[in-house]
């Protein structure tokens, strides 16, 4: 049974990972089977040091209210959008494994970061709060939905397919700044690039 730490919430300790998801346009009624599902590749992006960064220059954020957006990222996340990929967001929180927050607390900053975009580009977002090195209870064992491994990816996939879509993860791209990012994209066979270079590089699409 798991242990709920004393002034802790047991409600927004009891989920296992966070997610915001409602961004899909519904598909509209089709006919047949074959016109079901749209082939789309995905852009990956990480949150903390990718597309957010705190605005006191801290490494972490300390809470909503002290997140900005890199520069650019938002023009260039909306290219990839317009080009016909799927925007996911997939982002560590172990912050709560570690005894730093709430999951409600991670649930504000990732809202008020998407509030930060003139208009919202990401279909899924993703963030998981467990770490096997972390001390409290429940978050502090393994989980496979923490990047490196690519449960938040195959999570996903299937909302995608829930919502009308097939991921061409052989067409994706993941873009992050630390190496369990570039794992990640390595274990699920997907093209990584950095965030400098993601910023500062030539795009092109494969779509
Ligand atoms: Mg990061």
């Amino acid at each position: 049974m798991a242990r709920i730490p004393k002034g802790m919430g047991y409600s927004v300790c009891c989920s296992q990972y966070g997610m915001l998801t409602n961004n899909f346009i519904k598909m509209e009624k089709v006919k047949n089977l074959s016109e079901l599902h749209q082939v789309k590749p995905a852009l990956c992006l990480d949150f903390d040091g990718t597309i957010r960064r705190s605005k006191s220059g801290e490494t972490f954020i300390k809470n909503f209210q002290d997140i900005e957006l890199m520069p650019n990222i938002e023009k260039l996340i909306w290219r990839y959008r317009e080009m016909g990929y799927l925007i996911l967001g997939i982002s560590n929180q172990a912050g709560v494994a570690h005894g730093f927050k709430l999951p409600l607390e991670i649930e504000n900053e990732m809202e008020a970061t998407l509030k930060l975009f003139n208009q919202n580009p990401f279909h899924i977002v993703k963030f998981c709060y467990h770490d096997g090195k972390g001390t409290i209870e429940p978050y502090n064992h393994r989980s496979l939905l923490r990047k490196p491994d690519i449960g938040m990816l195959a999570l996903m996939e299937s909302e995608a397919w829930q919502n009308g879509y097939v991921v061409d993860w052989d067409k994706s791209l993941f873009v992050g700044d630390r190496p369990e990012d570039e794992e990640c994209a390595k274990r699920a066979g997907i093209e990584f690039k950095h965030i400098d270079n993601f910023l500062n590089g030539v795009h092109e699409f494969s779509i």
